[in-house]
């Protein structure tokens, strides 16, 4: 059985895909963190000043809570896409974990950092869902 691999131009393009995404989220955070240190409470009408507005400790806690869950979560998907770019590296990027068939393009164009086909993932999921019950 010959080896499935993904096509060399494909995977230059999501090599192209998977480094904007990370530029992207390491953008963000720079960003964020910039804005905690300046004073985040400064920053008009949205709803984080109106959340500041509630003028207790407790608003203010919640919101940094908030913006320290958005922070993990991107850090989060680069540690993914890091992850993406090393299968790129070694030629097994697109390639299900679980049953060995290529991942779709589209799931890959929405998810590059996917690990798992479509299929594959729904059969997790559904087994998380019986292991919760
Ligand atoms: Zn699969």
């Amino acid at each position: 059985m010959a080896i499935k691999k993904l096509p060399p131009e494909r995977l230059k393009y999501f090599e192209e895909l998977i480094r904007s995404e990370l530029m992207e989220s390491m953008a963000y955070i720079e960003n964020v963190t910039k804005e905690q240190s300046v004073g985040a409470r400064e920053s008009s009408g949205d709803l984080s000043s109106y959340a500041y507005h509630q003028a207790d400790q407790g608003s203010d806690t919640n919101l940094m809570e908030h913006t320290a869950m958005m922070l993990e979560s991107e850090r989060e998907k680069i540690r993914l896409l890091n992850d993406a770019m090393r299968r790129i590296q070694d030629g097994t990027f697109g390639i299900c974990e679980m049953c060995g068939e290529l991942i779709s393009d589209q799931r890959l164009e929405i998810l590059p950092y996917a690990t798992l086909c479509i299929d594959c993932k729904e059969k997790m999921e559904d087994k998380k869902r019986r292991q919760r019950r």
